[in-house]
């Protein structure tokens, strides 16, 4: 049997753990967390509990052909209940709520009844998400791999995909904020806003609103920790082993050929290398020199990473009678990390049970924007902790300016900032996926090198805009990879 090292136990080292192991690999994943996930995360604060990654899973929609998968990997099941959050978000700022309701019929309705005056532009929203629901992403078979079960791009679907084609090119073209910007409602315009990002294209927003709409895009009870530990127990069942507290310090390439890794000063030796780590900092950081091979300069100069800073609330007030995700905007706005904030969607888990102690109210919030400079920065000058306060400070008041029930509230409060998310993870400037921007055009990057044989990567980095559905397809396709170069029967789901 062939032996097999991945790094990293995110959801792309996980996925392909378990893939290599129902193939026949013997494989370890070395890892140098104490837990999996990876990005993926959740963790406890004094009694509360704070989701701090997945808002919604594509694929979690039992209709999905992702759905088999996560199942395959143990992610998801019949037994793990799945929250559809709806409305997805609501603004709140000033007269009525604006919501984002999953139903089309509704939303359509509903925007109509707000602001007639954008008749036009709302009926016109509404035929492109319809439109895009028909689209679901496809699970595709390498050529050229033996495998148990075909996998192929249904032609159904294709037909079904004709009627949004001719919007892709001038969907494309656009970014999500100006698309947002044809519309005269303030609220709608920031709801269209925030959906994936303002710099996105306004393609992925259709995209993202048509999962939603599709009754896709639900949240894992238990959320990103647990849908971690899930996949981990599943690939440790299939035979497969973890090390945690291992980090990696480089691939060990002897001949052109990947044969092991190091840790610790220790030569641990395999037949293939699987790298799910951030692809931008494997190329730089885990070989001997870096890596310079084209599709790598191409990841090394077009890709703009998304990166947040994180902040979580635990207050000592019953919020369940508040919407879910609750939208507000700032008029005068505030400043932190040398960004300014004009809006701030505030992620309350005041209804998830075990979030928090009884009668309170965990809650998250994301403050999107490349601030590792200032961060990086006000660590050398030694602000870095002072910084970080004085932002929890500054959202806890501008929050109880909107909502009075929280003031003096606020028992507990974290901030993660991209100097977290790199240490914690190794990734790039601590970001976690990529923006597909307005005009930009994706590269799926391979998931191989050219120079340096039994190589595989996989992870979020290699097909912008990356997040869990990119980590798992780029870790089945590596281990496809695999096998097609040992000669294997690629196994998708657990032997019988
Ligand atoms: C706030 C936030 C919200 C998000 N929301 C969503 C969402 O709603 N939907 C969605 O699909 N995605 C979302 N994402 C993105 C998603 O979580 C990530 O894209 C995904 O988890 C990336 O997985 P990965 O396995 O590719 O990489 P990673 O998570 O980066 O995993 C890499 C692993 O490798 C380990 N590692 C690194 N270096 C070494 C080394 N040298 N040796 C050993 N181990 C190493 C790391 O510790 C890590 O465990 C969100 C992320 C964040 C942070």
């Amino acid at each position: 049997m062939k032996k097999v090292v991945i790094v990293g136990a995110g959801i792309a080292g996980l996925a392909a753990g378990i893939y290599a192991r129902q193939s026949g690999f013997e494989v370890t994943i070395y890892e140098m967390h104490s837990i999996p996930g990876g990005n993926s995360t959740s963790w406890k604060r004094k009694g509360y509990f704070f989701e701090g990654a997945m808002y919604w899973l594509t694929g979690s929609g039992k209709d999905q052909p992702l759905y088999e998968e996560w199942c395959n990997l143990g992610a998801l099941s019949d037994e793990v209940p799945v929250h559809n959050r709806d409305p997805f978000y609501t603004y709140m700022d000033g007269g009525e709520n604006v919501c984002l309701y999953r139903d089309l019929d509704r939303l359509e309705k509903h925007f109509l009844s707000i602001s007639p005056s954008d008749k036009k532009a709302i009926q016109v929203l509404c035929q492109d998400i319809r439109k895009f629901t028909k689209m679901s992403m496809p699970i595709m078979d390498l050529k050229g791999v033996k495998v148990k079960e075909q996998h192929k791009m249904p032609i159904s679907m294709l037909f079904k995909m004709l009627p949004m084609l001719p919007r892709i090119p001038a969907l494309s073209k656009m970014s999500a904020r100006e698309y947002a910007e044809g519309f005269q409602h303030p609220g709608i315009r920031e709801i269209l806003k925030t959906v994936v990002g303002s710099d996105y294209n306004a393609m992925s927003l259709m995209f993202t609103l048509a999962t939603l709409a599709a009754g896709d895009g639900g949240y894992p009870e238990g959320g990103s920790l647990s849908m971690a530990h899930r996949m981990a127990k599943h690939y440790e069942d299939l035979g497969g082993e973890i090390e945690y507290n291992k980090r990696v310090q480089k691939v060990l390439v002897k001949k052109g050929r990947a044969v092991g890794v190091e840790i610790s000063d220790e030569e641990i030796l395999a037949d293939a290398v699987v790298v799910t780590i951030d692809t931008l900092s494997a190329i730089d950081h885990l070989f001997d020199q870096p890596l310079h091979e084209p599709w790598m300069e191409k990841m090394r100069t077009n890709t703009k990473p998304v990166m947040n800073t994180f902040v979580c609330l635990g207050i000592e007030a019953d919020l369940s009678d508040l919407p879910e995700n609750m939208l507000f905007t700032f008029d005068p706005p505030f400043f932190y990390a040398g960004e300014q904030v004009n809006s701030l969607s505030v992620n309350n888990y005041a209804t998830y049970k075990g979030y928090a102690p009884k009668g309170c109210t965990s809650a998250t919030m994301g403050l999107m924007g490349d601030t590792y400079d200032y961060w990086k920065n006000a660590k050398t000058k030694g602000t870095y902790e002072q910084d970080k306060k004085q932002l929890a400070e500054t959202i806890i008041e501008r929050l109880a300016a909107k909502l009075p029930q929280i003031k003096d509230k606020v028992a507990v409060w974290d901030v993660a900032t991209p100097l977290t998310y790199e240490r914690y993870c190794g990734t790039y400037k601590g970001s976690w996926m990529t923006v597909v921007g307005k005009g930009d055009k994706p590269s799926i990057y391979p998931s191989t090198s050219e120079k340096i044989a039994n190589l595989y990567f996989a992870g979020q980095r290699l097909q912008p805009p990356g997040g869990l559905p990119v980590a798992v397809v780029t870790g089945r396709t590596a281990i496809q990879y695999l096998c097609r170069d040992t000669n294997t029967v690629f196994q998708g789901s657990p032997p019988l």
